[in-house]
This record gives structure tokens, sequence and C-alpha cells, in this order.
């Protein structure tokens, strides 16, 4: 930069711009209070008013502004400011006062301001940099657009922030040839979808979900907000939360990579698409469904590792899984599959197909959906539509002369009958049913019309099964049972002195969870020549049960108990998922057993609150501080202000509490025992989940360097110890209004 520029504070003098303007001669009182006059109706700038009645252009205001208050007109596309000036203002500022930082020596701050006469501007400014500011003035459209040029990342890009994120590494396999249409709507919207911000955030959406091994992503439109959460190890998570205003233009985005047309959006669509991500190639069922605040986005996200599954990497027991083994090598029969969805069934059901694949078989499936494709398999998708249902596929496909014949689900008594056939007449059938456990099968089946006798033949075998979580292995430990618990367990394992349960207390590796992947709980119900005698003679589900468990059968709440004695899941995961019957623990029943039918948490987003509610809600606050003194402190300011604090004396559990109970704010202290405060706003801003908890650092003193080094990592704002309680109460509330958008 050439020009010097004079520190002009000693001659600010509170003048507005219309008279500066009437000084220069450039307008007179007339106009001035015409002007006043329009901007008591239309809330607008003067200067603006004045451009638009056509008595001053820009340029000419700049110039009046220059000369006026004996300040340099600058034009910004012939500066270029270094970057560690730009990062001195935060874009917030810049954008709200219209000015732009361009140089900075050790007199202080030079900016380029598009109203040099806003002086809570420099006040602001003063406070921010805490450096003497010198002011230039350049036109409203010079520094807008300097604005534009230095800070690029503005909204969407802004939050997304410019570490290396998720989005790295993302590649979309398929991508429709767009259909040349000559909607303007539908070039709008495919313009819309491939704005950088929206193709940036659905890459790290899909490379973040990747990574934390995620089964399904949830876009879900609010009435002024966008949710995303995920599905990992079958529980919703919310992730993050995105303006109103992303909603079109991602679900468009989403629409355009999943070949789906993005010009409806009033109707269910259905897509799909494949992305590469590590070495990996992922299949994705893409759905759309309108709800009241528009489209709801659900993505399903396929390992291709679990179409390799085979029965030994399910998790049965030896004695289950030689069961389940003797029964498929029946050169006939029946073999079920049962469970609430979500709880793995297909898994089993492809472990099946992948041990009975051979050359020398013919085997024929009918699906819906084919999740995986399986070599050596002829796999048909039912298409209601063209007439193509489970029992008419089945009919057809057992006219192919089959081996070995896969059905998806025994809805219907059809298709039960024709199953049954099948397996009387040298085939084998696999399928599922959708109930509770495999002695409920049997009634099931009645139900549906099929004679006991025919049960009797037919049947060869039923799995029951659920998913547990299993827990962490970097962060587990032993967890003392409670009395409470323990009156909930089987004798032999209460009696059982040396019997020890774990738990995750949550790591970075679990995200904080306590759990990291699923396992599946079983029970195999081996249909016995006894258990076959009693079928065929209309036996009830007690006396069944009794007489299984004569011959072996031990039910998915002891699988799942047993693995939770070996550490590979939590008791409280068996209790939520399967809690042992009652007649199993020999006491009064427990009546309040927690354990659900269905697998499925899901928690009913809940509606927002209204913005009246929602600004007196206390803030939930996060202080990290070793000194008990300032953590003390910190939560009295807090806490007088009717916020709720939660806090941690070293960085590691700070992490941790961030992660699980993802509060609005975060201080923390810069030196900290385990982890240190910038590390710690590294690990939070690096995940999509807590990316946008806003951090204010405390620092002994003022240090510029230190700052900057923060402001880097990604934090907030500042306070310099002693605390000013008001200026800290200011800060934190401000960081807390800001909108996640
Ligand atoms: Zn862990």
């Amino acid at each position: 930069m050439n020009k010097t520029v004079r520190n002009t504070k000693p001659t600010h003098k509170r003048k507005k711009l219309g008279e500066l303007l009437i000084e220069a001669g450039l307008i007179d009182e007339r106009t001035l209070s015409k002007a006043l006059d329009i901007q008591k109706i239309e809330n607008k700038k003067l200067g603006q008013i004045l451009i638009d009645m056509g008595v001053a252009d820009e340029q000419v205001i700049a110039n009046t502004l220059a000369s006026q208050l004996n300040i340099p007109l600058l034009k910004l596309d012939e500066i270029d400011a270094p970057k560690e000036t730009i990062s001195l203002v935060p874009a917030e500022m810049a954008e709200n006062y219209l000015l732009v930082p361009v140089e900075r020596t050790d007199k202080g701050l030079t900016v380029a301001m598009a109203n040099p006469l806003e002086f809570y501007a420099v006040d602001d400014l003063r406070f921010v940099t805490q450096m003497p500011i010198h002011v230039a003035v350049a036109s409203e459209s010079d520094v807008l657009e300097a604005i534009e040029r230095y800070y690029p990342k503005r909204g969407l890009e802004r939050d997304l922030g410019s570490a290396p994120g998720p989005e790295q590494g993302i590649e979309i396999v398929q991508r429709r040839e767009m259909e040349e249409q000559d909607l303007k709507n539908q070039k709008e919207l495919l313009a819309f979808a491939e704005r950088p911000p929206v193709v940036r955030l659905t890459a790290a959406l899909l490379g973040d979900a990747i990574t934390v091994k995620a089964s399904d992503i949830h876009i879900e439109p609010q009435r002024s907000t966008v949710i995303i959460r995920y599905r990992v190890d079958g529980i919703m998570r919310e992730i993050m939360k995105v303006d109103r205003s992303v909603h079109a233009s991602l679900v468009s985005r989403i629409k355009v990579i999943s070949n789906m047309d993005i010009s409806i959006r009033r109707k269910p669509q259905d897509g799909k698409t494949q992305v590469r991500y590590g070495g990996k190639e992922y299949d994705l069922r893409v759905s759309t469904i309108p709800t009241s605040y528009g489209e709801k986005v659900t993505m399903r996200i396929l390992n291709p590792d679990s179409a390799k599954t085979g029965i030994e990497d399910l998790g049965l027991s030896k004695r289950a899984s030689g069961d389940l083994i003797d029964a498929i090598s029946m050169p006939q029969g029946i073999v079920l599959v049962t469970g609430p969805t979500g709880s793995g069934k297909s898994s089993t059901l492809y472990a099946c197909l992948n041990r009975l694949k051979s050359p020398e078989v013919n085997i024929i499936t009918v699906e819906d959906p084919i999740e995986f494709d399986i070599e050596g398999v002829n796999q048909v998708q039912i298409n209601p539509q063209a007439g193509i249902t489970f029992s008419a596929g089945l009919r057809s496909i057992l006219r192919q002369d089959p081996d070995i014949v896969m059905v998806g689900e025994i809805r219907d008594t059809e298709t039960a009958s024709i199953a049954c056939q099948a397996a009387q007449t040298g085939h084998l059938v696999l399928s599922t049913l959708h109930t509770n456990d495999a002695l409920s099968a049997l009634t099931r089946l009645l139900d549906l019309g099929i004679e006991a006798f025919l049960i009797s033949a037919s049947l060869q075998a039923v799995v029951g099964q659920r998913l547990v979580r299993t827990v962490c292995e970097e962060c587990k430990i032993p967890e003392p049972l409670s009395a409470q618990i323990l009156k909930r367990l089987p004798p032999r394992i209460r009696e059982d002195k040396e019997a020890i349960f774990w738990k995750g207390i949550g790591c970075e590796a679990c995200r904080y969870t306590g759990y990291s992947g699923r396992l599946g709980i079983f029970e195999v119900l081996k249909i016995t020549p006894s258990l076959r005698e009693i079928i065929g003679s209309d036996a009830s589900a007690a006396n069944l049960k009794r007489l299984a468990e004569k011959d072996g059968f031990q039910t998915m709440a002891m699988d799942g108990l047993d693995k939770a004695l070996k550490g590979l899941t939590t008791i409280e995961e068996i209790f939520r998922v399967a809690p042992p019957d009652a007649e199993d623990i020999f006491e009064e029943p427990v009546t309040e057993t927690s354990g659900s039918e269905e697998i499925r948490i899901e928690e009913t987003p809940s509606e927002e609150p209204s913005p009246a509610l929602s600004s007196i809600k206390p803030k939930k606050i996060l202080v990290a501080d070793d000194n008990q003194i300032i953590l003390k402190l910190v939560r009295h300011i807090l806490e007088s202000d009717g916020h709720l604090v939660i806090s941690a004396e070293d960085g590691l559990k700070a992490l941790r509490l961030a992660m699980q109970e993802k509060p609005d704010l975060i201080v923390t202290d810069y030196l900290m025992p385990k982890m240190d405060g910038i590390e710690l706003t590294k690990k939070l801003k690096a995940q999509l989940g807590s990316r946008y908890i806003p951090i204010i650092m405390l620092t002994a003193k003022e240090d510029e360097g230190f700052q900057n080094k923060g402001m880097k990592t990604g934090v907030d704002d500042y306070m310099t110890k002693p605390l000013n309680a008001r200026e800290f109460l200011a800060k934190a509330n401000r960081l807390m209004s800001r909108s996640v958008s």
C-alpha cells in the first residue's frame, strides 16, 4: 500500500453523512430532508436512499466522505491484504459493519469502511483487536466485494470450517447423465445443488457417517432448522442442525447424486448411488418423503463387508451355530429367522446363503429389497406393480427347479403355505418372520392358518435374534452390580461371586458413547423329534419352551447375559434389548423391566420451542479448568445469569463431557492436565457433532501470537484473567445466541 494513512482519531467529529454532503455542496437541505423522510419509512441507510434518489452515486459519496473527514479513499481491488491482517477482524464484524482490515503496522490497524461514520464500529474494533484503529473509506460495493474475497467461507462454508474434514476422499461413483429438460425450475435447482458449500456438506456428511459406521443418515426439516441425525449401532444420534435455507439445496444435491428427479418434491421417491470412501465402495439407498416442513431424506449406507458375512462371523455360540448349520444342511425343510425390524435377520440369511452356495446347487431368492448381490445366486426383487409379490415370486421360482429358496419375508397365508409345500417336496426354504422370539414363530404360523402337522413336518429350526451394542474395547472397565440389577439376573449369575460385567466410560475411539459396533444375540430352536411330536399335537407355548430347554435350547436373553459376562456387551444393553423372562429369574416378576420389544430407540424429533421460549431456556455450559477457584468463580457468574453449568478439571474429562452432553458453550482454560485447551479445541472442531459448539478460552495474559494460534484451531473468543464478569457474560451470551446455519 502506497498511501500513508493518518490516524483520524483526533479529528473525529461526530458529524452525520447528510451534513457532510451539504458541506461539500453535493446536496441541499431540501434533498436531505426528503431523504430523511424516506428513511423513516424505508429503514434504509441514508447513502443508499440518496443513491436511489439519483442525487449521488456511491463513488461520489465515498469521495465526499474522504475529503470531508480528511481520510484516505482506498480502491480495495488494488490492495492485497495479508491473511494475518484479515484474521484480526472476525468475519461477522466485517459483514455487520461493512469494513475490511487492510494494513497492520506497529502504529495500529487500518480498516476500509463503507461508512466511516459508524463510531461504534471503531470502538468495537479497538476492543476486539486491542489496537489503535485508523479509518479509511471505500465504496460500499468495493467493501462487499473485498469481504467476499477475504472471507470466502461464509454461511455454510464457514460452519464447515477450514480444517480438513471427512468430505475429503468421498467420491460419488454413480452419477446420472442429466437428461436435457427445459424446466427452468429444474435448472435452477440443479444449479443450487451444485453450489460448492452444499456439495461439500453432502460429502462431509457421507464421509463422517461412514467413518462412525452409521447405518442411516436422516435429514429432517423443522420449522426453522434442519436436523441431521445418524443411526449408529441402532441408536439415533443428532449430529448437527443447519439453517432452513440450506434445506432445498441439500435435498437437491442428494437427489442429483442418487438419480432422483429434483423437480418432484411432493411425492415420495427412491433412489440409489454408490460412493467410494477409504478404498471401499458403499451402496447408498436414498428415499425422500414430503412432510409438512418439506422433504425428509433418509440415506441408508450398506457396508460392503456385510455381504461377505459367514455364519462364523455372526457371533453365535458354538452350540447355536452347530444347530443352525445342521438345519440348513438338510435337503428339505424350512429354516426361519425371527426378530423385529433392525435385528439383523437378513445378515443371518445372507450368511446362510454364503455357506450354501456352490456350483452344484441352484439357489434362487425373492427379496424386498435386494440388499447385497451374492455371486452365484439368482436374486429376484419383488415388484407388486408388475405382479411379483412374495407369494407370486415364490410360486414362479419353484418352477425354475431350485434346490434352495430364500423368501425375504413370510407375511401372509399364501406365502406361508407355498413355503410349506415347497419344503415338503425337496426344497430347502429360508425365510424370516416378524415375531419377537423363536417360539412365537410356531404360533404365528398357526395363526396364518398353517396346519400343525404341516409345521411339524416342515420346520427344521427357528432362529430368534437381536442386535446389541458392543462395549468399546478402548475404554471398558468392570462394572460393580447394584442390588437392583442383581435382582433381575438368573440365579446362576446372581450366585456366582466371580461374575463381572463391563461398561465403556467413553473415549475418542467410541465417540464417547462407550460402545463401538454391534453384535447379535441369538436363540436357535432346533426342531428335535420330541418337539416335532408335541408341535403336531398343538402344544402350549410354555410346554414347548420347557421341552426345548430340556433339549438344550437357550433363550437369547441368556445368550446375551453370557456375552455380557464375557465383556462383549453391557448388562444395560441386554436389559434394553432382550431382558430375561421372569420365570428364568425365579423371583417375583419384575414389573418395571426396561426392555422394549423394539430395538430402535426412536426419540421423535421434538417440536422446536417457539423463539420466545428458546431464548429464556437455560443454556448448558461446560467449564473446564483445573483451578478450583476459577472454576467456582465462572460457575457462579454463569449460574447467576440463569445458566446450567457442568465442569471438568482436566482436558480429557472436558472432551468426554462435551461429546456426551453437547453443551451450548464451552469455557476452557488454556493450561490443563491431560489435554490442553488448544488440543481440546482441535478435537472438538474435528468432528461434525461438536464442531458447532462455541468455545471461549481463558488465558493468563494477553498474548497475540498465542491467540492467533487459538483462533486458527477454532477458538471463538478469549477472556483474559482476572475475569471481568460483565464482559465475560456478554461474550458468552453473544456466542450462544449465534445461530447455527
Ligand atoms: Zn471408548
